[in-house]
């Protein structure tokens, strides 16, 4: 029995326990594709067992700066999404998001000091996005390790093998996973790509394909900083580094300023810190 057949099994038989379709990974199996990922040996070496490099990304948004700053959220939530060829379906139901702005009561539900809280609060814009989170139960549920964390702690997906049957979705706590019931490669009844101006350099999905923000891995591969964080560069509404590194920039941050973190009682350790 061929690899690729013996994959396309396991995967089938996996998705048969859950009872659910293997529609992506079939046809991926079937065009000969690699099971290839959106970071190639970064995902290769996670799914064997890899030491980890002793590095930890983490990220600290300071919610102030963006509300000094009006259409600076926005500025990185398209700038992600352009770089990371998210496609744009035009309504909210079939939504795909990597990144997005929403209101600080629905990005901390759980904050227990929400009655003494500055009412200005109430109409910053919070950005938000995957916390990759050091204790991830989207990782535990996927049953064909799909998503897994990296050597430096980010919560990465494979897109090829995922089989869409979604129990990351329900695992998160913060609703950071999108799924693709369209095909983000198609075109609207105007005959209008959902990928307005493709970025060759990245990976399209597929339809029945779950995504999300990968804390720009490929970025980091080759030494730069996130897309997001590039963008936000100006006002240093975001910084990016090494959490276990003391003299990284954002330990320094996280030593001196008060910060807070999203649903810290779901026990799964992000590595999003907020100033509020
Ligand atoms: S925020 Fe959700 S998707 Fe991201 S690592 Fe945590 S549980 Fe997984
Ligand atoms: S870290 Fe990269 S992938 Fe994640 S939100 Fe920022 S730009 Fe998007």
């Amino acid at each position: 029995m061929d690899s690729k057949r013996r994959d396309f099994l396991k995967i089938a038989g996996l998705s048969a326990i859950a009872g659910i379709a293997v529609p992506s990974a079939f046809n991926s199996l079937l065009k000969g594709e690699a099971l290839a990922s959106e970071h190639g040996a970064a995902a290769a070496g996670a799914h064997g067992a890899v030491a980890p490099t002793g590095k930890r990304w983490g990220m600290v948004i300071d919610v102030k700066k963006f509300s000094a700053n009006p259409g600076l959220a926005e500025k990185c939530v398209s700038t992600c999404h352009a770089v990371h060829n998210v496609p744009d379906f035009g309504n909210k139901k079939d939504e795909i998001k990597w990144v997005w702005v929403d209101s600080f009561n629905h990005v901390f539900p759980d904050d227990s000091s929400q009655y003494k809280k500055p009412e200005a609060l109430d109409s910053m814009p919070i950005l938000t996005l995957c916390n990759h989170c050091d204790n991830p139960p989207c990782v535990r549920a996927c049953p064909t390790q799909a998503t897994f964390k990296t050597k430096d702690g980010i919560v990465a997906m494979d897109y090829h093998r995922c089989i869409g049957c979604r129990f990351c979705m329900a695992a998160c706590p913060y609703g950071a996973r999108s799924f693709n019931w369209r095909d983000p490669r198609g075109k609207d009844a105007n005959g209008q790509p959902f990928i307005k101006a493709e970025n060759p350099k990245f990976p399209t999905r597929m339809r029945g394909v779950v995504e999300k923000c990968n804390f720009c891995t490929e970025r980091l591969a080759i030494g730069q900083i996130p897309a997001c964080v590039e963008a936000a560069a100006e006002s240093k509404a975001l910084v990016f580094g090494d959490l276990n590194d003391p003299a990284s920039e954002v330990s320094q941050m996280l030593k001196t300023t008060f910060t807070i973190q999203r649903k810290p009682s779901a026990g799964t350790h992000p590595s999003l810190f907020y100033i509020i």
